[in-house]
């Protein structure tokens, strides 16, 4: 037993949980199997508004269709291919989108899409393809984009470049630096910021965190990953973004509670409802 097992998000917030949007995360990651019903009320119950689920691959989507059903005006959707399933990615498949996008509306965005030359699951040419045609899909329907870049920058960055006339969406779980941060700024994207802010190897995120425009900035969890300190490396939940929200107010000296009504603001402008 460590000495943090004792300690709850709720012991950690008081009880107290401002309003926000997990604008990314994935509940139905099989790490919820056993508990999703009763995390979700609980969810509810702590002030969490809104959830943006996104998929990883077309075998998702109709699961993620069924979860924004099930709990109407709470969860929505994002739809597509993310880098490392892009051997998948066909003609086909991304027809296959295009009408789950036309038949569902609570499909708010495009994603989870990018690059991950971290992982480098698939090849970087077939990651680069299925980028690119996913970015001209969002355009064609005027959807937001969920980025995923890890440690592909360059090349994330002269793809959203090449769509920048029709791009719109955020650069998830950002990670880069001040210089890209700008160039996504420059590019119209909101940087979405999650539990790798309280890390203690976080010296960069929370150097731009306070140079960023509170405009740009949404809230995301990336759960069942990414929990926030002193909880790394457990499961996350909606929840635990109160304690990204409370870090963000003590690196910006800004009310826990201005924030999390400008963040919130900022993630319905991002989905566009
Ligand atoms: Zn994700």
């Amino acid at each position: 037993m460590s000495a943090t097992d004792h300690i709850t998000i709720d012991s950690l917030t008081g009880g107290i949980y401002r309003p926000v949007f997990d604008t990314h995360a994935h509940y139905l990651d099989e790490e919820f199997d056993a508990c999703r019903e009763t995390l979700i009320e609980t969810l509810r119950a702590s002030s969490v508004v809104h959830v943006m689920e996104a998929a990883c691959d077309l075998s998702d989507v109709q699961k993620i269709v069924r979860l924004c059903e099930d709990y109407p005006g709470f969860f929505f959707g994002a739809a597509g291919i993310h880098p490392h399933n892009a051997d998948s990615y066909s003609e086909h498949s991304l027809e296959s989108l295009r009408s789950s996008f036309a038949a569902n509306r609570s499909l708010r965005a495009v994603g989870e899409i990018g690059l991950d030359y971290h992982y480098d699951f698939s090849p970087r040419e077939t990651q680069k393809a299925c980028f690119d045609a996913q970015l001209s899909l969002a355009g064609d329907l005027d959807l937001p984009v969920i980025i995923h870049d890890r440690e592909a920058h360059g090349d994330c960055l002269d793809l959203l470049k090449a769509h920048r006339s029709r791009l719109s969406g955020v650069m998830h779980c950002f990670s880069g630096s001040y210089e890209t941060a700008r160039e996504c700024l420059d590019l119209g994207l909101y940087l979405g910021i999650g539990g790798s802010l309280t890390f203690r190897n976080a010296k960069k995120l929370v150097e731009i965190v306070p140079k960023l425009p509170l405009d740009r900035i949404v809230l995301e969890t990336d759960c069942p990953y990414m929990a926030p300190e002193p909880f790394r490396g457990r499961i996350n939940d909606s929840r635990y973004i109160q304690l990204v929200l409370k870090r963000v107010s003590e690196l910006r000296h800004e009310s826990e509670d201005f924030l999390a009504s400008v963040f919130l603001g900022n993630s319905l402008s991002l989905f566009r409802m």
